[in-house]
Parts: structure tokens; sequence; C-alpha cells
């Protein structure tokens, strides 16, 4: 009965989204471009019959510039060249000189060298004139060259044509090779959404999850025999949220009901539409169901809805335009179906908490089915499940290791029975032995300690002392409701253990006693810390504050006061729906302190109550320890012994 704060974190969440954004940035600029060239529907252009004609003008090209050699040399080598009479005629260009010698071919050191001229590298050279002209040497100048056509479009046009195939490349592989369809047709984009025959998996596939599981059969039949719904006219759940920690089966559980139905399964991850182009995850959203209306009876998938089901009002500034229109259009094609169509849409998330409200209205995901983590027999279950195709030693001990495994979730289970097959191939032995599975579980909870997911040994026998507690005082108070569950099983999100009580559901009347009683009750939980541990812990927080809560209203609006009896204390101010009531500052006093003594007095007899049962609480915390969950009739049956007064 006591809760923790549910971990949470959205800052992690959007930057982790943003990351995959800029990811998939580059193939949304090639599209736009790609509207740009408008390519014909079949246009097919092998990259080697450009590579041919590259080849072919470059060739030509150097053809039609082939000269005459010449031999590079030194500025000064050059100088002197002229000094010697070697050179006769000079040619004079934007950056190059060329001397020409007297006799330009046919020389008998041209011939050696393949040359008929020398070059050099102009320099800024005031007197190179004069040097000329007292020579003798002829000297004329050439405007600077023009490049030829070719290479001005060659160099033009070279990197549009490489981009144009960096494009066409990034496309293909985008579309995974699929056939047919245009280049551009991003709008229809079916490659993912590919329905299952038979995703092979029923519902002996999954264990630890017998709850869930029920819940789940109704479904089935509907999607086996949907005319018979259609007869009686019975009101058939459009959308099922699986809801629970990571892990549990979700999207097994989904897939078995589809395999148990016999129905197509279409799938589709909440982050596959994030990852979306600008309208894609609308438009994807509208193939999805086309598709899925096309084929129905079916089953729509959509695994960690959170991704695109996040509160819109929560997404902060600048939220994500692409992900609530994605979201938009999955209300608008949810209300635009008859479930009698055929078509069941399940979805599964790990934090509920965070969903928009409007998917979780009437006619939307109005059913959720809890996928908690299994207990020891769940646990025990799923390991045989897992343990199946492996050879075990006779030392193993599945009920053993299912003790030793409390907190694991499904996944976490097959994972150990994995670790613990790999362990045994690393010894070069032929079977797992027990010691194999022993370590594979260390090594999986000293991972979730790291995430402080699992409680140590003493943190559970504080828990279990107190839902011990809880459930004693409970038993022992008149107006309490009867137990009808304790477990110590630690829940994903929120209480790391609970006693609940029938009727789970709000009372409507409730008299003073019964007040009293569930005061006591919730009260017990922190009175039991007390007895065995002589302290107290932060995991009664929310049991006291509900428990003051209680009493407050008992003396503020109930009238169960001693000094103003029948009485509602008048507020100075009300605020609207459930605003909060002011007092007069006598007033507050009073019910400051009225309060604070129910509270006293309560404590004070549900501390002795435990007291004189001590050794009966400490046999049925032992009991809860072992089992991790005691139901109802059970509990009745061991706390026969339980004395009042
Ligand atoms: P979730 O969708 O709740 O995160 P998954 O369904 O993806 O969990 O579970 C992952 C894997 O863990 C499954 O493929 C299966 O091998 C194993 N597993 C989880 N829960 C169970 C279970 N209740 N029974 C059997 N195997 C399970
Ligand atoms: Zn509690
Ligand atoms: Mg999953």
């Amino acid at each position: 009965m006591h809760t923790e704060q549910s971990e949470r974190n959205p800052e992690v969440i959007a930057s982790k989204e943003q990351k995959k954004h800029t990811q998939k940035e580059s193939p949304g600029i090639h599209s736009e471009i790609g509207t740009f060239f408008k390519l014909p529907k079949n246009f097919r252009f092998s990259f080697w019959y450009f590579l041919v004609i590259i080849l072919a003008l470059s060739l030509l090209n150097s053809y039609l510039s082939t000269g005459s050699s010449t031999m590079m040399i030194d500025y000064d080598e050059f100088k002197q060249r002229i000094g010697n009479g070697e050179i006769v005629r000079v040619r004079i260009s934007e950056d190059l000189l060329t001397g020409y010698p007297a006799t330009p071919v046919g020389t008998e050191q041209s011939r050696l060298t393949g040359d008929d001229s020398y070059s050099t590298y102009s320099v800024e050279d005031p007197g190179f004139i004069s040097l000329l002209d007292s020579n003798g040497v002829e000297y004329f100048a050439t405007p600077p060259e023009k490049p030829s056509l070719l290479t001005t479009m060659l160099s033009t046009f070279f990197p549009f044509i490489i981009f144009f195939f960096i494009w066409r490349f990034a496309l293909k592989k985008m579309q995974g090779g699929s056939g047919g369809g245009g280049v551009l047709s991003f709008n229809q984009n079916k490659a993912k959404i590919v329905a299952e025959g038979d995703t092979g998996i029923r519902f002996t596939d999954v264990q630890g999850v017998d709850e869930s599981k029920w819940e789940l059969e109704e479904v089935v039949d509907f999607l086996k025999k949907p005319e018979r719904y259609e007869k009686v006219g019975g009101k058939i759940p459009k959308g099922v949220l699986l809801v629970g920690p990571p892990g549990t089966g979700k999207t097994l559980l989904a897939k078995a009901v589809a395999g148990e139905a016999g129905v197509p399964f279409f799938k589709m991850s909440g982050a596959d539409f994030v990852e979306m182009f600008v309208g894609v995850g609308a438009a994807r959203v509208r193939d999805l169901f086309r598709q899925a209306r096309e084929n129905s009876p079916c089953i729509i998938f959509i695994d960690e809805i959170d991704a695109i089901g996040r509160s819109r009002s929560q997404s902060g500034f600048g939220g994500n335009d692409e992900r609530e229109q994605t979201l938009n259009q999955l209300l608008v094609e949810m209300d635009g179906f008859d479930s009698r169509s055929g078509v069941i849409i399940i979805a599964a998330t790990n934090r509920p908490e965070i969903l928009d409200q409007a998917l979780l209205r009437p006619g939307r995901f109005d059913r959720q089915v809890l996928v908690d983590k299994p207990d020891v027999v769940g646990r025990f279950e799923i390991l045989k499940l897992h343990t199946k195709g492996i050879s075990l030693d006779a030392s193993v001990d599945l009920k053993r290791i299912a003790q030793a495994a409390a907190g694991l979730s499904g996944a976490d289970l097959a994972n150990i029975a994995n670790e613990a097959a790999l362990m045994a191939v690393r010894g070069d032995r032929q079977v797992v032995s027990q010691q194999d599975f022993e370590e594979a579980i260390e090594k999986s909870v000293a991972g979730l300690q790291r995430k402080s997911r699992i409680l140590s040994e003493s943190e559970r026998e504080k828990i279990a002392y107190h839902e011990v507690g809880h459930a004693v005082s409970a038993y022992l108070t008149k107006g309490a409701s009867p137990v009808s569950k304790i477990s110590i099983i630690p829940r994903g999100y929120g209480a790391l253990g609970y006693t609940l009580q029938y009727p789970t559901e709000d009372k409507f009347l409730m008299s003073e006693s019964e007040l009293l009683g569930t005061i006591d009750t919730l009260l017990g939980g922190r009175a039991a810390e007390q007895l065995i541990f002589n302290e107290v812990s932060t995991g009664a927080g929310n049991d006291i504050s509900r428990a003051s809560d209680l009493a407050r209203q008992m003396i503020s609006e109930f009238g169960m006061s001693e000094k103003y009896r029948n009485i509602t204390l008048p507020s100075t101010t009300k605020q609207g729906l459930g605003g909060a009531r002011e007092y007069s500052e006598k007033a507050q006093e009073y019910i400051d302190s009225e309060t604070a003594r129910i509270i006293a007095e309560r404590y004070e007899i549900v501390l002795k109550n435990l007291k004189n049962n001590r050794e009966d609480i400490e046999r049925i915390t032992q009991i809860l320890l072992e089992k991790e969950v005691i139901d109802g009739e059970e509990f009745r049956t061991l706390a026969h012994s339980l004395t009042n007064g």
C-alpha cells in the first residue's frame, strides 16, 4: 500500500528521439531534390553507361588539346639560355613563358628529350623584357587560354552528376529493394507493414501471466467467431492496451492472441512512426488500417505506443508535430471503424502514465490488461519453458532457481536459461548444471541491482513485515474490509508490495467504524515496522498521507469530531470543483489538533494489537517471504490464531 515515485525521465526520452531524427535527415533532403529532377517513371540509367560516356569525353578532350611538348625548367635557367642565345623566340602568356630554340624541331637534343621548347613559370621581373631586347629575342604575348567548352561543361555538371547517383543509391537502399512503385512514391511506403500469416506463438508459449491470458481469451474468441458477437450485439473491445514492465511478455502475448485466433498480425512499433519523414507517419497509419480492414478479421499491434501516444500537453514547447499528426491520425482511424468489422487493435506500453488521455477514452483503448512480473510459480513455469531445449544436469532444481530470481521478468528468465547454457558450453560440458544457473542469475541480478530494480534481502523483509502489518490490522479491526491478497512482488511502477482488500471499488457510504478501520489498516504497515525494527521507513509515506486525509475529512466534513459533533466546519472560501477549502485560523487549528489526536489514538491501538500478536506476525511474514503472494482465503486460515485485545 505504499508507493515509490515511478521513474520518469522525459528529457532523456526527448533527446533520444531527436537523435533518431537527425540520423534519418539526409534521405529527407534528397527527396526534395527528387521532385526537382522530375524523372520519367521508368527511367533506367545505368551507372556503366555513364562511366563510358565520361571516359569517351575525356579521351576526346585530351586528343583535341594535344600540342607540342615542352620541357619545364627553372626561371634562372630560362634566363641563362636566353643569355646563351639558345632561345630565339619567347611566348609570354598569363603565367607561363615558353622559349623556342633556334632549331625548333629535329635537333639532336629535342629528339633525345622529346622536347622542342622550354617553359618556365613567369616571375615578376621588370628586367625581363630588356633582357629579351638586349639578346635580340623575338617575343609575343597570347591572351589567357579559354578552357574548352567540354571542360567547362564537365567541371560544372560533374558534382551534380555524382550527387545524383548518391541520391539514387540512398533511395534504393531506403526502399529496401522492394520492387514496384515509382521512385518517388513515398506516401505509400508499404515496405514495413507486412502481415504475419501465423505468428507461430500460442498461449502455451507465455507463462506466469495467467490473469492477462484470461482477459485476452475473450479477444481470441471474438476473432474466431465474429458472427456470433454480431448477432448478439455484445460489446467487444476495440482496443486493448497491454500495460506492464519491460520484458514481461507483452509482445509475446499479442502474438499469441493472433496465433490462437489464427488471424493475420499487423505489427508496427511506435518508434517506427517517429522516424518517418514529415507527413509519412500519418499516411502509414492510414495505410495500416486500410490493409487491416481488407484482411479482417485481424490484429493490429502497435508496440511501444508511448513513442507516438505521449500526452500532447507533455511534449513541451517545440513539440514533435510529426508525432502529433501521427497520433491524431491514429485516433481518427480508431474512431472510424466499428469493432464488429473484425479488427482489434492491441497496443503495448510500459509507461501508461505518460499516454495521452484521448487514447484511453471509450471506443479507443478502453480495456487495459496488466501484464505483470511473474510470481514464484510463474517464474518456475517460464524457466521450464525456456529450458525445454537444453539438456539439464540431474542437480538442476528449477524451483530453487525460481525462488532466487525474485523480481525478474520473463525476458530476464529466458536470458538466464540461455546464459546458463552458454556457461556449460564455455566449460566444455554437455549438460547444464545448477552451478551454471546460479552464476547466470548472479550476473543478471547484479546488473539489475545497479538499475535498482531488485530489492536486497533486508528490504524484502521490511516490506513483508509492512504488508503483513496492514493485513493483520485489517483483520483485527472491526470496520476494515477483509484482505483479498498480500504481495511482495515488486511491481514495475509504484508499489514495492501491496495488500488488497475487498471491495476494491470505492464505497459510497462509510460508517464511522469503517473509516476508523481504514485508518487502522493504513497505519498497520508503519506500526509493524516500528514493532519489529524499532524504526520506521519512507515506505509508508503514501499510507500516512491517506490516513491523515481521512482523519481530517472526518473532522471537517463528516462532523465526526467530539467538540463539533455533527457539524461541518464552515470554510471561509470554497473554490470551484475540487478546490481546497480554507478555514479560519481557529478552525484550522482545531482540525489539525483533532486530526493529530485521531491518528495518535489509532496508532496506539494498532501498535498494541500487533504487539499482542507478534509471534503470529512473524510466522505469517516468513510464509509471505517464501511464497511472495498470499491470497485472502489463505490469509484468513493463517490469521486464525490472531487475538484482539
Ligand atoms: P515485452 O514486450 O513485455 O517487453 P517481450 O514479449 O518482448 O516482452 O519478451 C521478450 C522475450 O522474453 C520473449 O520473446 C520471451 O522469450 C521472453 N518472455 C517474456 N515474458 C515471458 C513469459 N511470460 N513467458 C515466456 N517467455 C517470456
Ligand atoms: Zn503500506
Ligand atoms: Mg515488447
